[in-house]
This record gives C-alpha cells, structure tokens and sequence, in this order.
C-alpha cells in the first residue's frame, strides 16, 4: 500500500465514522497542552519534519469511538518522529532524544522470541512475518520504537484521565527484558554490543522511562494489569538488571499487585483495527507506512 493510499483511506476513513471534526480536534489539542504538557510538546515536535503535522492530526481524527483520540496521535506522532527519515532518534517523555538502533547484523531478530508470547495480545510484533517492510518482528530498533511508543500511550492516558492504557507498555516490556536475556544466553555478540555504548543507551534509557511511567500507573488508585505481574518478573534478570541498573527492578509501587486474564492492551483504534493479515507494502521507506492502515506496526 503506498502512502497516498494510506492518507486517502485515513481521509475516507474519518468522513464515514465523523468522529472527529476540525472542531473537536483544535479542542482536543487544547485539552491535550492543558493535561499533558509532554504529549503537547510531542504534537509540537511534528512542526519539525514534513508531514508529520498532518499525519499526526489524521490520526487524531480518525480516532476510535467516536471522539478525536489523543493517545493514538501521539503514539503515532512518536514513531514519525523517531523515522530514520525524520530525525532517527527515540523521543522520550522527558524530551530528550536518544539514538535510534538501526539495521545491523548483531542484532537477532526478534521474531525468536514468538513462541514465548504467542498468546500475547501484542505478539503480531514479534510474529507477524506476512509484510516485507522493515518491523520489529526483524529489527530490534523498531521493537524499540514500538517500546517507546506503548510508554506514551500509557504517560498521555495516565495525564488525560480517561482510562489507563498501559497494557501494551507492560508486554513490551517484557519482550526487551526477553531480547536482552535471550541474548546473554544465545547471542554473546548481540549481548556485547547490548551492555556497550552507544547501544546501551537507548535501551537504558528507554527501560528506565517504562520503569518511571508505570511507577505513577501503579499509584494510580484502581489500577490492574494482567500483564504487570509478568512485566515485574522479567525484571528479575540479571542480564537486564547489568544494563539498565536498579530501575530493572519492579517500582515499589507496583508490588503487591494481583494479576488477571489477559485483555486488548489499546482499544481497537484505527491502526489496531488493520493490523491482522495484512497485505505486504509495495512501497517500505517511512516509519509512516508502518503505522497506518495496510501495514502492521
Ligand atoms: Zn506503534
């Protein structure tokens, strides 16, 4: 699918299910600078690379149930900014950037960790070989990108108020806590360039940021998560626990918490709705094509 497809499909998209009007989306920006200062200064991070407003803001329209859907925006709008095309960095909460884990032989792909999570809500991203475009199921740069993007998903519903989307933040995870063991166990060479700079600064990085997201989730009164039981375990390695340091431990706040059954980690947004059997891209060369409908991401 080529990306002219993909915007036109977003825009017939958004006319059918009028879910969000210009309107409703300037609101939904207010309301997005007034709860969530990070999200807001991710929305006005896409001003810097071409297109990038525009995805973001079709995405917002195109929003699941009805309203403009602000955390879907920005889950998008981090991954367009971190596009080798765009700036090539992971963009954390904090608004620092780190740099982006490209292409590179020494990293296994992650689809060896399939079978582990096959009954993952999240495990198409580990196992969805049906597309040929760059993805985490090949790459740990994007499983990375998509780590960092389920940590915002959680961060801006944590600050919006309506629900906490956490779950998916929580299963990635536990697929980084399984790359890295996996590769002190199988992969020396991927473990050496894991526990060394410049790689391990992402990862670090990235890991602690989860850490400090789902401390605040966790104190957040009414929260549960299958998955956090699980996430919490996965901290116990101590391959993770040598590159990231203490912040691989659970955080204080989440101790004692039971776990469920597993359930959709994000609601069934546009992109979630696409993501099953889709047909492979003809054209691969943007991180945007990975996230909008036609390709899984
Ligand atoms: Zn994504």
């Amino acid at each position: 699918m080529n990306r002219a497809f993909g915007l036109c499909f977003l825009a017939l998209w958004s006319a059918w299910s009028n879910a969000c009007d210009d309107n409703q989306a300037r609101a939904a920006i207010g309301r997005l600078a007034q709860k969530s200062p990070t999200g807001y200064a991710l929305y006005q991070k896409t001003a810097q690379y071409s297109s990038a407003r525009s995805i973001f803001l079709s995405m917002l329209k195109g929003g699941y149930g009805g309203q403009c859907d602000l955390t879907t925006a920005v889950h998008e709008g981090a991954h367009i900014l971190a596009g080798p095309e765009n700036s090539n960095r992971y963009h954390l909460i904090t608004g620092e950037t780190v740099p982006r884990i490209g292409e590179e032989a020494v990293f296994f792909k992650p689809k060896e960790l399939y079978s582990k999570f096959k009954t993952f809500p999240e495990s198409n991203y580990l196992g969805d070989t049906k597309k040929d475009a760059p993805s985490s199921v090949d790459e740990f740069g994007y499983l990375l990108d998509e780590f960092n993007s389920y940590t915002w998903d959680a961060q801006v519903s944590l600050d919006l108020g309506d629900g906490i989307e956490a779950n998916g933040m929580l299963q990635f995870m536990q697929f980084v806590a399984a790359y890295i063991e996996r590769a002190a166990q199988a992969h020396p060479a991927t473990y050496n360039r894991l526990t060394t700079a410049p790689s391990r600064t992402p990862v670090a990085k990235l890991w602690t940021q989860a850490h400090d997201v789902l401390a605040k989730v966790c104190a957040r009164s009414g929260f549960s998560s299958p998955y956090l039981k699980g996430a919490c375990s996965a901290g116990q390695n101590s391959s993770l626990t040598k590159l990231v340091g203490e912040k691989a431990h659970c955080p204080a706040s989440c101790r004692g918490f039971a776990s469920g059954s597993p359930t959709p980690s994000r609601p069934p947004s546009i992109v979630d709705f696409a993501r099953p059997n889709r047909p492979a891209p003809s054209n691969s060369g943007t991180q945007f094509m990975m996230s909008i409908p036609g390709i899984s991401r």
